[in-house]
């Protein structure tokens, strides 16, 4: 996705094999992690609304499964690309690992743009998607869950699908799905509320007041708004948040200095995440050019939209006044840019640690719909947060103590976690 010349499995190797040259890892098992197990790729047919039939690709990409089942979401998105795909199943498998759920990594995807696509249309590449790779998956091989541009509604065209072939309920063949549905409470806060549980932990350990705190977002979906909600309900201030607008097709910045208002925006946002950019205006929203929400004066900047965005490029654009990089979106920044990022003594916290909260709370859902029992919202955020803040601090507590980087120490935790299950199970 995003720029096509940016490989995001090369960067995900390369973190990957500087921790294995750091734990010493053996050579077997850094060949073996370093690749995904297995990678599913085929072609969607589906009768469009105007009588013709279109051809849609599709991946499911399985990383690892030492820990437990693949998990993973499954990405709509017109520039998906298999190296993305890869990437993301990777780092699917380092987040379950560092967050100690018992589960691997998988992602998926569709070659395909929502915004052209009419429901119906949408629910044939579900179910198409379904046909062509259901034998792999399944509650006790790979679950599948939303991502970027798929929903619960998706989720739940795919799990009737599922059901349909196998002829039985699997409710935790997928997660991510409506309420009344299998699906859990809290889910739809979880991620980007996980996020913020982490934040709030970091600046403790910095010694910072979150009430005095500013930041600023680059997306407003759904990890990004709860993530706004939950740090405005500390206390913190948004100046400046980034959305893709459809009609321009261009990102575009909106700023206000006092703090933005989010039920008012969210009143003007699409189910895409998108802001109207003229009612923006009108309610005194300044509106800039896409990145301009990195050049902000805060003390956070929340990437939560999409990879590649914290670059050689844009990373001399980041503000002295910025002490946290809070990493909401996966691999939002390049490597180029963490060597700077170091440099200028920003404390970074690693993407697969800051949003593990989609997938802990998609385990939940899991647990749920094996018990065949459901817990109250409350229950599920308590758990959610006893999670997070136990991953944060058991991070924190590892780069201290070895003076590495969070990334670092988070992708120890998880790739010794990882390399060890191989290990007990005698695949290296
Ligand atoms: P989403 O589709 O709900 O929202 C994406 C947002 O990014 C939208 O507001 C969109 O307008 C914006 N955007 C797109 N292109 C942009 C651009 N060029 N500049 C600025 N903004 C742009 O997606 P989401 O679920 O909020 O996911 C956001 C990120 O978080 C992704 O990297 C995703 O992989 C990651 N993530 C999501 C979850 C989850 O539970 N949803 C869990 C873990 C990680």
């Amino acid at each position: 996705m995003g720029d096509q010349s940016f490989n995001a499995f090369e960067l995900a190797q390369k973190q990957f094999d500087a921790v294995a040259e750091k734990l010493g890892l053996d050579e077997a098992t850094r060949e073996f992690l370093r690749q995904p197990m297995r990678e599913y790729y085929f072609s969607i047919p589906v009768k469009m609304d105007d009588g013709s039939t279109r051809v849609f690709r599709g991946s499911r990409v399985q990383h690892n499964d030492a820990r437990g089942p693949n998990k993973g979401g499954i990405r709509f998105h017109p520039q998906e690309t298999d190296n993305t795909v890869r990437a993301l199943s990777m780092w699917m498998t380092w987040k379950c690992a560092v967050v100690d759920i018992p589960l691997g990594g998988g992602k998926g995807g569709v070659v395909c743009d929502p915004h052209h696509l009419s429901q119906r249309e949408q629910e044939n590449i579900c179910r198409g998607w379904i046909r062509q790779v259901w034998k792999n998956l399944g509650p006790l091989t790979d679950v599948p869950a939303p991502d970027v541009m798929t929903s619960s509604q998706h989720m739940l065209w795919m799990l009737d699908e599922y059901e349909t072939l196998r002829g039985e309920k699997y409710p935790g063949f997928i997660t991510g799905k409506p309420l009344g549905m299998g699906g859990s409470l809290g889910r739809t806060e979880a991620t980007g509320f996980g996020v913020i549980y982490v934040l709030r932990e970091a600046l403790k350990t910095l010694n910072l007041d979150i009430t005095k705190c500013k930041a600023s977002v680059q997306g407003f979906g759904n990890v990004a708004q709860y993530a706004i909600r939950l740090f405005q309900e500390y206390g913190g201030t948004v100046t400046c948040v980034a959305c893709w607008d459809q009609a321009d097709k261009v990102a575009y910045s909106y700023k206000k200095e006092e703090g933005i208002d989010l039920e008012f925006l969210l009143s003007i946002t699409n189910r895409y995440g998108g802001i109207d950019k003229a009612k923006a205006q009108a309610a005194g929203y300044e509106v800039l050019p896409g990145n301009a929400w990195i050049e902000e004066e805060v003390d956070i900047l929340i990437p939560a939209a999409l990879e590649n965005q914290v670059n050689a490029e844009t990373v001399g654009q980041i503000k002295p006044s910025v002490k946290v990089l809070l990493e909401a979106a996966n691999g939002p920044t390049t490597l180029e840019a963490d060597a700077q990022l170091k440099e200028k003594n920003i404390f970074v916290i690693p993407d697969f640690l800051t949003n593990a909260g989609g997938v802990t709370c998609s385990y939940f859902e899991q647990v749920q719909c094996n018990i065949n029992f459901y817990w109250s919202k409350v229950e599920v955020l308590h758990r959610l947060e006893e999670k997070m803040v136990a991953a944060f601090h058991a991070v924190d507590q590892l780069a201290k103590s070895k003076e590495v980087t969070m990334r670092d120490a988070a992708y120890m935790i998880a790739i010794q976690r990882v390399a060890e299950a191989c290990r007990l199970r005698g695949w290296v």
